[in-house]
C-alpha cells in the first residue's frame, strides 16, 4: 500500500460521500449497472445534479436488462437536461450489448463497450469489481498535480498525471481508493482555495508546501471560444407548436426540438454557417417575427440563438418525425436544455 494510500483509505473511511450508486467504505462492491450508469451520467455533469437522474432511472429501469428493453425516445427524453446527448444514445445500445453478453469484469473489456472511454472503464473496474486501476478525472488530476507539484501545464501534463497516480494506486480496496481521490477533489483539494488544513494528505503535499496549492495545476492560456449563430422557429397552429427530430448524428442527435438551423461546426475552426440540420426548408407564409434571443455554451462554440415566430405555408410538407405537440404538455416533451430555453423565451413573448 502506498504512503498516500495509507493515509487517504482512512480518511475516506470517515469522510466518503454518500452517494445513491455507491456501497460505503468497505462494503462489497456495489451492482455494476448502478457503477455504470452513474459513471455515463457523470461525464461532464455534477454529482448533485446526478443525483435526481439517477434515482429516477433506476426506479423506472431498475436493471441493466430493464434499460435494454426500453424504448430509445423513453430514455432520450428522460435524459433531457442533462446534456451531451450522444451519452444517452450510447446507454441504450451499451445496455443492450450488456443485457446480451454481462459487464466484462475487466478495463480491456469494458473499454469496447459503446460510450465508455478509458476514463469510465477504469472507474468500473476498480469500483465495481475492486480490480487495480488507475481513475483519473478531473478531480483526481487536480490532487495529483498539487501533491506532486507539477509544473508543466494542463491539458499537455495529462499523461505524466496518469503516470504519477499510479504510482500512488493501491492493489487492495482500489475502488475505495479511487472514490476517495474524487472525494478529496470534490470537498477539499477543491479548485479555489484548497482546505489543506482539513486534507490528509497535506504534510507530503508539494503544492501546499510551495506556499500557494490554488495555483496548481498550472493552465495553458485558453483560446477563445468560436460565436455561432443560428434561428429557432416557433409555429404554433390549434394550441399545439411544431417540433421536428433532429437527424440522429450530430449536434443533439435525436432529440425532438424546436424547427431550427442549428447544426454542428463542419470543421474545427470552420466558418460558421447556418445549415437547415432537419434536410427540410420549411416554407413560410408572412413574415417571422423575432421574439428574442437566447445564448448557450456549447464545448466548441458560444452559440446566440434567434427564436422568430412564424406560419408555415398550406403546402409545406412537414419532415418525417415531425409532431405538433401540445403547448399544455411542452415540459414533457424532454426538449434539450437549448431548446427548452428557447420555448420558454417563445411562450413568454409571443403574443
Ligand atoms: S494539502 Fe492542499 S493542495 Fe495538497 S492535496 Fe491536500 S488540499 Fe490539495
Amino acid at each position: 500500500m502506498s504512503r498516500t494510500s495509507e493515509k487517504l483509505l482512512p480518511w475516506y473511511d470517515a469522510n466518503a460521500r454518500r452517494l445513491p450508486w455507491r456501497s460505503p467504505p468497505g462494503a462489497p462492491s456495489p451492482d455494476p449497472y448502478r457503477v455504470w450508469l452513474s459513471e455515463i451520467m457523470l461525464q461532464q455533469t455534477t454529482v448533485a445534479t446526478v443525483k435526481a437522474y439517477f434515482e429516477r432511472f433506476t426506479a423506472r429501469w431498475p436493471t441493466v436488462a430493464a434499460l435494454a428493453a426500453a424504448d430509445e425516445g423513453d430514455v432520450m427524453a428522460a435524459w433531457a437536461g442533462l446534456g451531451y446527448y450522444s451519452r444517452a444514445r450510447n446507454l441504450v445500445a451499451c445496455a443492450r450489448v450488456l443485457a446480451a453478453e454481462g459487464f466484462p469484469a475487466d478495463e480491456a473489456g469494458l473499454r469496447g463497450l459503446p460510450g465508455v472511454g478509458p476514463y469510465t472503464a477504469a472507474a468500473i473496474a476498480a469500483i465495481a469489481f475492486g480490480q487495480r486501476a488507475v481513475v483519473v478525472d478531473g478531480n483526481v488530476e487536480r490532487v495529483v498535480a498539487r501533491l506532486f507539484a507539477v509544473d508543466t501545464p494542463l491539458p499537455g501534463v495529462k499523461p505524466d498525471l496518469k503516470r504519477l497516480a499510479e504510482t500512488i494506486t493501491p492493489d487492495t480496496r482500489c475502488g475505495d481508493f479511487a472514490q476517495a481521490m474524487m472525494d478529496l477533489g470534490a470537498t477539499v483539494c477543491v479548485p479555489r482555495n484548497p482546505r489543506c488544513g482539513d486534507c490528509p494528505l497535506m504534510q507530503d503535499c508539494g503544492a501546499y508546501a510551495s506556499g500557494d496549492p490554488g495555483s496548481y495545476p498550472r493552465r495553458a492560456a485558453k483560446a477563445l471560444k468560436p460565436e455561432r449563430t443560428a434561428t429557432a422557429w416557433w409555429i404554433e397552429r390549434e394550441g399545439q407548436v411544431l417540433l421536428v427530430r433532429r437527424p440522429a448524428k450530430g449536434l443533439l442527435g435525436g432529440m425532438l426540438a424546436l424547427p431550427s438551423t442549428l447544426s454542428a461546426p463542419a470543421k474545427a475552426g470552420a466558418q460558421a454557417t447556418a445549415v437547415l440540420p432537419v434536410d427540410w426548408a420549411p416554407a413560410f407564409a408572412g413574415a417571422q417575427v423575432s421574439l428574442g434571443t437566447i445564448t448557450h455554451i456549447f464545448t466548441h462554440f458560444r452559440l446566440t440563438m434567434t427564436v422568430a415566430v412564424a406560419s408555415l405555408d398550406p403546402g409545406c410538407v412537414l419532415p418525417p418525425g415531425a409532431q405538433w405537440w401540445p403547448l399544455t404538455k411542452l415540459a414533457d416533451a424532454g426538449l434539450p436544455t437549448l431548446f427548452a430555453k428557447a420555448a420558454a423565451v417563445a411562450m413568454r413573448e409571443r403574443v
